[in-house]
């Protein structure tokens, strides 16, 4: 089910030119309305369409303001509950709504290194981008073997 926002949570990423949750839609589905000619609402962003929305959750993730949430499939949250992202810079809070009132709380590690120390080829040599059309592009000259059929496991 898709996402929507909360025009009383959002406040249009502070006017920015390329709003968070625009930045981060794989779908580019999410658009600042500027002036408010597109629903009646200037300077808040919304999910210009819906039907495309994957519900990857990443917009509702990384909304500074938490003004995204998303429609549930009524078999995963009941009519009233609610499931909320709260994301810190190493980790990330849910926070679950149960439709007679009750909340409930985790939060789950969501790297182990801070935030822009991440190394991707250590130990490894870096990706040659002219062949980046090519087959094992990456694996072949980082330790990629050619399979051995003995080594498959089949039924006798
Ligand atoms: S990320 Fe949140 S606050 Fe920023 S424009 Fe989108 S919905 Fe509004
Ligand atoms: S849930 Fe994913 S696909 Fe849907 S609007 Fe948000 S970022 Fe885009």
């Amino acid at each position: 089910m898709p996402t929507f926002v909360r025009t009383d949570k959002c406040d249009g990423c502070k006017g920015q030119d390329k709003t968070a949750c625009m930045y981060i839609c794989p779908h580019d589905l999410m658009k600042l309305d500027k002036d408010g000619s597109d629903t009646g609402h200037a300077m808040k962003a919304y999910n210009q369409e819906p039907e495309q929305c994957w519900e990857c959750y990443s917009c509702v993730k990384i909304c500074p303001q938490q003004a995204i949430e998303c429609r549930h499939y009524a078999d995963v949250v009941p009519l009233g509950g609610s499931v909320q992202p709260l994301r810190g810079s190493d980790s990330i809070m849910w926070t679950i709504k149960f439709r007679n009132g009750v909340l409930k709380r985790f939060k789950f590690p969501i790297r182990t290194t801070p935030e822009g120390s991440i190394k991707p080829y250590e130990g490894k040599s870096a990706a040659n981008m002219a062949n980046i059309s090519k087959s094992g592009f990456f694996t072949q000259t980082n330790g990629y073997r050619v399979g051995n059929p003995a080594e498959l496991i089949r039924k006798k």
